[in-house]
């Protein structure tokens, strides 16, 4: 029986998550819940997988929790009442709590990093979903896995896929992939990328792309933030930075490719040219399950890959001029230091903007662009913690900022939509 801790729980890989539990009940126990602020959802979770803790991100909506696992019927409130958490502190309790055996990191956004970090000082295995944290403070959390030997394991089914096909190689010992060291006998990586909801789309015509577009993925059911970062590529670019960090590659050797049926869910090329590819159907529960069950496989009853239903697998290179994040991504991890925490933390806050119709799609890439101009002045190559949280508060700043300021001749915030 392995016990968990879910970060996000309400989300989209917190829902799968538990979803396994339930598949696997024999298995798996759900020791701790963290969530944002869906508490209908959370009340329901409490009350099915019986946690030891819960922790809101609000710590102002602790008491309406309370109130409401009070309110229940008294033959349908939990058996045992959870220890209820609130704000920051709650989250980093939950997520180092001393029952678990892995955390799984399901909160968008650098809002995980703290989390992540108090779970990595507890000696937690962590399986990592929040790419953000990693992105945004590399160099701040590899040392800090080193230290305490906890065992990052890649739930973002590309990185599940390289770390899958590296089981298969003599050096099957990288279960460490976490210390940023380069992998033996990985010469290259290829990321395969849906192209998200504009693939098919000129990229003329995205100056009339809406919310609705952007939002609408043909593969993967996902969070809202990460599917337009899948629409602009960056999510693509994201996991760049993340395979450079979770596996030592250079940036030169960490490619794109387009891949629009999202079968073969990434590829790693060998010392002696060799090239293991990782397939399966687009559904995240796979990959998370890897991490959960990590060396074993577990049998299940899901849908099992036919390639003659498929048909064809195809590839091609990413349009550059279509998708600009792509290469501020690239740039922002060969820049290094506490750069990628200021290109992610723009990144959320101009999706946050553009969800909120604030901005065109657009604007996106050219808010990131600005404020990665404007960090390089304060770059930190070597970045403490505060450096990194530092970036990220001024980055999101710059981002509101700009947004609402005129560049130029067209005011970005007022882009024609
Ligand atoms: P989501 O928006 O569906 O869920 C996010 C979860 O985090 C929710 O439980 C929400 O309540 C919580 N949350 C939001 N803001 C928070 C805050 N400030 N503090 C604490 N908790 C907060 O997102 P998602 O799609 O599940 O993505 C979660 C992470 O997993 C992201 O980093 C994403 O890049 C990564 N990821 C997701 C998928 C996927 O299929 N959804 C695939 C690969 C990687
Ligand atoms: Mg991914």
């Amino acid at each position: 029986m392995k016990t968990l801790s879910v970060l996000g729980s309400t989300g989209s890989i917190g829902t799968q998550t538990l979803e396994i539990v339930r598949e696997f009940p024999e298995r798996f126990k759900v020791v701790a819940l963290t969530a944002g602020n869906n508490l209908d959802l959370l009340v329901d979770q409490i009350l099915e997988h019986q946690p030891e803790v819960v922790a809101l991100a609000d710590g102002e909506r602790v008491g309406e929790l309370r109130q409401r696992l009070e309110a229940l019927e008294p033959g349908l409130r939990p058996a045992r009442p959870p220890e209820l958490l609130g704000g920051g502190d709650g989250l980093c309790a939950a997520a180092a709590w001393p029952t678990a055996d892995l955390v799984v990191t399901g909160i968008v956004g650098c809002a995980g990093l703290l989390p992540t970090l108090a779970a990595i000082r507890a000696g937690k295995d962590l399986a990592l979903a929040n790419k953000e944290t990693l992105i945004a403070a590399g160099p701040v959390v590899l040392p800090e896995l080193e230290a305490s030997g906890s065992r990052l394991l890649p739930a973002d089914s590309e990185h599940s896929a390289l770390f899958q096909c590296l089981q298969g190689t003599p050096w099957a010992d990288t279960a460490r992939l976490s210390t940023g060291v380069p992998t033996p006998g990985l010469r290259r990586i290829q990321l395969t990328a849906s192209g998200g909801a504009f693939r098919d789309w000129d990229a003329a015509d995205l100056v009339k792309a809406t919310v609705a577009d952007a939002t609408s993925h043909p593969n993967w059911s996902m969070g809202r933030k990460i599917t337009v970062d899948s629409a602009t590529l960056m999510n693509k670019g994201l996991e760049v930075i993340e395979a450079h960090y979770l596996f030592g590659l250079d940036y030169d050797h960490i490619e794109i490719v387009i891949h629009p049926q999202s079968i073969i869910h990434s590829m790693v090329e060998l010392a002696d040219s060799s090239v293991l590819a990782q397939l399966g159907w687009p559904d995240m529960k796979l990959p998370i399950l890897y991490c959960l069950s990590w060396p074993q496989r577990i049998d299940t009853p899901w849908p099992r890959l036919d390639l003659t239903q498929v048909g064809q697998l195809t590839f091609r290179k990413p349009d550059r001029a279509k998708y600009p994040c792509m290469e501020l991504a690239y740039a922002a991890g060969r820049a290094g230091g506490t750069m990628p925490a200021a290109m992610n933390a723009a990144n959320e806050e101009a999706v946050a903007l553009f969800l909120e119709e604030r901005i065109h799609f657009l604007a996106i890439p050219r808010l990131i662009e600005q404020v990665c101009d404007r960090h390089r002045v304060d770059l930190h190559p070597t970045p403490s913690l505060d450096d990194v949280l530092a970036t990220d508060a001024w980055a999101r700043r710059a981002v509101r900022e700009a947004a609402a300021a005129p560049v130029g001749s067209v005011p970005v915030g007022l882009l024609p939509r």
